[in-house]
């Protein structure tokens, strides 16, 4: 018993049922003495007054000595109760002998019986009343007897309503007693079996509380100690079989939250490895240029001028960078100081055609705008143009020489349409879920051959997110690609 918890259950389960032993067997005593004492005094009367009924007969001549004196024992033996004849002078007329011996009675006027029942004047004088014709009843320890009795007495009233003497009938009392003794035995003997059960039961139950709530413990210790692989063995539908559930759901939830903590501590580490490489480059080239033209490598004055475009061409790609960076972190930092109204998507998108028509242009590359008249829709008018520029750009800078960008706008199923379709390099279908990722490009190896920084679809992400739009790419890798952006039109 090592367990503090087992030793409450088992004292207060032995505790318990020895104080209900306790209260029954005391109650069960005084009512079973009760009771007996009442029938048997009732019973006693009972027998008294039918005693009467005889005395009177022999008083009256019709039965004899002898068949008075049988009767007497015969009831003495069938009650087991001292049987006294009293005349109406209080004196002793006849006392019955408990059949063991000779089984005969005594008639105390023959000479018998006066010395054997020296006191008996005492006990008789406590029964006075019984003359004045009332039924009496009494326990005390008798003296002729020396022993406890219970007693009643009758009045033997004649035909002419005369008190004629009384009956005493002493029944012993040691008789209640025997069988008093035999229910405590009785009562000892089950409280010793519910000890026992008590014991056995107390020690299961505590062993299936106890049992889990340790292991439930240890579990709780082991994912304080960042375990979160650790289950509760639940084997009971019960309490503690929910807690147990609880404290397995728990630690799955913790598991799914440090994951995720990990994935995000790691999408930063990442981040900031990647922004240092990006910064990196240029400013290692632009140093390399700089020295060159420092320490006098480069002469020529043809050869010093495209240097110094190579290390402007660098230092507009860092401010690219930086200006995408920027815009990132304010597009993450949160929505609330970004100014939603109605706006033109048409407007927006004419105006884009405008600006990236002289690069399509430079790559012999069809421009088609498509435009139908669609509503208006809720958003930030900046936003929205940086995201069709990045989207329309991007259309424009992957595809090749001599290819269509097809710049859409048009409603279907209550949303406003913005399709950007081109037919360039495609992307891969199994790069189409990271392209919105910080810094991801799928042609790793012409990565610095284009002019991208790879944030421009995470900042697009981030601004189709803000306006709750949502977003489709379909694409085939050599065919082309297809960009949706559904907006929802404001409720009127
Ligand atoms: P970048 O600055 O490199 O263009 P983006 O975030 O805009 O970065 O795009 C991420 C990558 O997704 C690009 O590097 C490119 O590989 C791919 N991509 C984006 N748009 C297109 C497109 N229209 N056609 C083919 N590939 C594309």
């Amino acid at each position: 018993m090592k367990s503090s918890l087992q030793n409450k259950l088992l004292y207060s389960f032995i505790g318990v049922v020895i104080l209900v032993l306790l209260c029954v067997s005391v109650g069960m005593s005084f009512l079973i003495r009760n009771y007996f004492y009442t029938s048997k005094q009732k019973e006693l009367i009972a027998k008294g007054h039918e005693l009467a009924r005889v005395v009177n007969e022999y008083n009256s001549g019709n039965i004899n000595d002898n068949q008075f004196t049988e009767f007497i024992n015969s009831v003495d033996s069938f009650l087991d109760a001292r049987v006294w004849v009293l005349d109406n002078s209080s004196q002793l007329l006849a006392v019955s002998t408990p059949r063991r011996g000779t089984g005969v009675g005594q008639r105390t006027h023959q000479g018998m019986g006066r010395k054997m029942f020296g006191a008996r004047h005492n006990v008789i004088s406590g029964f006075e009343e019984v003359f004045s014709g009332k039924v009496m009843t009494k326990t005390f320890f008798h003296p002729d007897y020396e022993e406890k009795m219970l007693t009643a007495a009758v009045p033997v009233i004649s035909g002419e309503g005369k008190i004629g003497g009384a009956v005493i009938l002493h029944a012993p009392v040691s008789g209640i007693n025997d069988f008093l003794q035999i229910i405590y035995y009785y009562i000892a003997a089950t409280g010793t079996i519910a000890i026992f059960l008590t014991i056995v039961l107390a020690m299961w139950l505590s062993k299936s509380i106890v049992k889990p709530v340790l292991s439930m413990q240890k579990a709780a210790s082991a994912m304080a100690g960042g375990d979160y692989l650790t289950r509760v063995q639940v084997t009971s539908n019960d309490e503690i079989g929910q807690l147990g559930h609880s404290l397995n759901e728990l630690a799955a939830d913790l598991h799914i939250f440090i994951e995720k903590q990990e994935v995000l501590e790691k999408m930063r580490r990442d981040f900031v490895a990647n922004v240092s490489h990006e910064l990196r480059t240029p400013l290692t080239i632009i140093r390399g240029y700089n020295e060159a033209l420092a320490d006098g490598t480069i002469e020529a004055a043809d050869m010093k001028e495209k240097y110094h475009n190579l290390i402007r061409e660098e230092i507009m790609r860092l401010e690219r960078l930086i200006k995408d960076l920027l815009d990132l972190s304010k597009l993450q930092s949160g929505a609330g100081n970004i100014q939603m109204e109605e706006i033109p998507l048409n407007n927006i998108v004419e105006s884009i055609g405008a600006k990236i028509k002289q690069k399509a242009e430079s790559k012999n590359i069809n421009l088609i705008l498509e435009l139908t008249s669609v509503p208006k829709i809720q958003g930030s008018g900046d936003r929205i143009t940086q995201l069709v520029l990045i989207l329309a750009d991007n259309a424009v800078k992957y595809t090749f020489n001599g290819g269509t960008v097809n710049l859409k706008t048009y409603c279907s199923d209550d949303k406003v349409v913005l399709e950007i379709t081109d037919s360039g390099i495609g992307i891969p279908q199994e790069e189409l879920p990271f392209i919105w990722e910080r810094f991801y490009k799928v042609d790793k190896s012409h990565a610095k051959t284009t002019e991208g920084t790879g944030l421009g679809l995470a900042i697009a992400k981030e601004i189709i997110d803000l306006h709750k739009a949502e977003v489709e790419v379909d694409s085939k890798f050599g065919v082309g690609t297809t960009f949706k952006v559904k907006f929802a039109v404001p409720e009127k």
